[in-house]
C-alpha cells in the first residue's frame, strides 16, 4: 500500500497514486493522444468497500487497460462501484460503455444531459454552421468547426443505470456524502463534488492550470461567461482542501488559479469591448483576429484547426456575454453579417 501513497506507475503514462486517507482517495491517470493535454485525471473514492468513480477518461486501448489495471490495485470491485461524471466530454465518459456495469449507478449532470440530446437531432450542425458563418468565417473553414464533436452521444449510455443530477443533490459513498456544485462554464451544466470532510474538490475541467478552460458555445444556451465567472467565484470562497482537477498534475495554488482566471476573463472582456469601441460595425470574424491570445494568430491557417475552434467559439462566447450585459450591440446587415457596435 505504501507505494500507492507514492504512485504506481501503469503502462505508458498511466498513474495510480493514493491521495487521501480518510475517505480513500486515488488519483488514477488515463493517458489518451490529443492536442493540449495527453491524459485525464480520474478519481476513485473508496469506503466500506464501495467505491465511486469521477470521470473515466477518454477510449483507447491503453486507457482501458490501465483504467482496470488501477482499480485492481485499489481492490476495488466493478460490482460495488459507481460512477460519476463532471461533463460529458470524451475524454471524461470515452471509457463508459466499456467499464460501466449495466447495474450499476452511472450520475451525470441532467442540463448538459438534455443540451447533449439537441446534438442529435437534425439540423444542429446547420446551426453551429449558421452562427460561424453569420459572424464573418469563411463557409469553408465553418465547416470545419461545425463538423467537430468532443461529445460522447445518447449511444454511448444505452443501457446504463444512468440518473441525472443537479446542483445540490448528494452522492454517497461508505459513511460519505458528496455535495452535487454547480461549476457551470466548461459546458453549460458542467458539476463537481466536493467531500466536506476531507475538502478535496473533484473539480473536473472548471479550473485547469495546464489551459484556460475552453468555455462551450452551445445554440441553446446563453450567459455561458456569466455563468462561469458565477461559479469561479463560488469556487473562489469555498472550504477546499485539494483541487482534484481532470487535466495536468495537481498542484495546491488552486484559490490563486480561480481568481487568476477571472481576471484573465474580465481583462478579456474588456479588451473585446475596446476593439467594438474604436471600431463600430466590427464583425465577429474581425474580433477574432484582434484578440490577443497566447498563440500568435497572425497566420491563422498555420494554427491547428481544433485550436481555432476553440479560439473561434470562445471569442463568440466573449461576444454574447457582452451583448446579454448590454454592454454592446449585435446587428444583423444586409448580408446576413453579424455586426458590433458600443451600447450608447
Ligand atoms: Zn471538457
Amino acid at each position: 500500500m505504501e507505494n500507492l501513497h507514492e504512485g504506481i506507475h501503469i503502462g505508458n503514462g498511466g498513474l495510480c497514486q493514493k491521495i487521501c486517507d480518510a475517505p480513500d482517495v486515488y488519483h488514477i491517470r488515463v493517458p489518451y493522444p490529443n492536442i493540449t493535454t495527453d491524459s485525464t485525471n480520474s478519481y476513485a473514492i473508496c469506503d466500506g468497500g464501495e467505491c465511486l468513480v469521477v470521470d473515466t477518461g477518454a477510449f483507447s486501448e491503453e486507457g482501458l487497460a490501465v483504467f482496470l489495471e488501477a482499480l485492481e490495485l485499489i481492490g476495488a470491485n466493478l460490482e460495488s462501484t459507481s460512477f460519476f461524471l463532471t461533463h460529458l466530454h470524451k475524454d471524461h465518459a470515452g471509457l463508459v460503455d466499456r467499464v460501466v456495469p449495466p447495474n450499476r449507478p452511472l450520475y451525470a449532470g441532467k442540463r448538459d444531459f438534455e443540451l447533449n440530446e439537441e446534438r442529435a437531432v437534425p439540423g444542429f450542425k446547420n446551426l453551429i454552421l449558421d452562427r460561424f458563418v453569420s459572424e464573418g468565417i469563411p463557409e469553408e473553414e465553418a465547416r470545419v468547426y461545425a463538423a467537430y464533436e468532443d461529445h460522447e452521444g445518447k449511444e454511448h449510455f444505452e443501457g446504463k443505470d444512468l440518473h441525472l443530477i443537479e446542483p445540490g443533490d448528494e452522492l454517497h459513498v461508505g459513511a460519505y456524502t458528496l455535495q452535487v456544485v454547480d461549476t457551470a462554464g466548461h459546458t453549460p451544466g458542467h458539476l463537481s463534488l466536493l467531500e466536506p470532510k476531507s475538502g478535496l474538490f473533484f473539480g473536473g475541467d472548471h479550473i485547469l492550470f495546464v489551459v484556460s478552460p475552453v468555455l462551450e458555445l452551445h445554440p441553446s444556451a446563453s450567459g455561458i461567461m456569466d455563468s462561469y465567472l458565477r461559479t469561479l467565484g463560488t469556487v473562489a470562497n469555498m472550504d477546499i482542501s485539494l483541487l482534484c482537477h481532470s487535466h495536468g498534475p495537481l498542484v495546491p495554488e488552486w484559490r490563486d488559479r480561480t481568481l487568476h482566471l477571472i481576471r484573465h476573463h474580465e481583462k478579456r472582456l474588456a479588451e473585446v469591448k475596446g476593439y467594438v469601441d474604436g471600431r463600430p460595425g466590427i464583425t465577429g470574424e474581425q474580433i477574432v483576429k484582434s484578440i490577443k491570445f497566447s498563440v500568435d494568430t497572425s497566420n491563422w491557417m498555420a494554427i491547428k484547426p481544433a485550436l481555432r475552434w476553440c479560439i473561434v467559439s470562445e471569442s463568440f462566447v466573449i461576444l454574447d456575454c457582452l451583448v446579454e450585459r448590454g454592454d454592446i450591440v449585435r446587428r444583423v446587415d444586409e448580408q446576413g453579417l453579424r455586426r458590433y457596435t458600443p451600447n450608447k
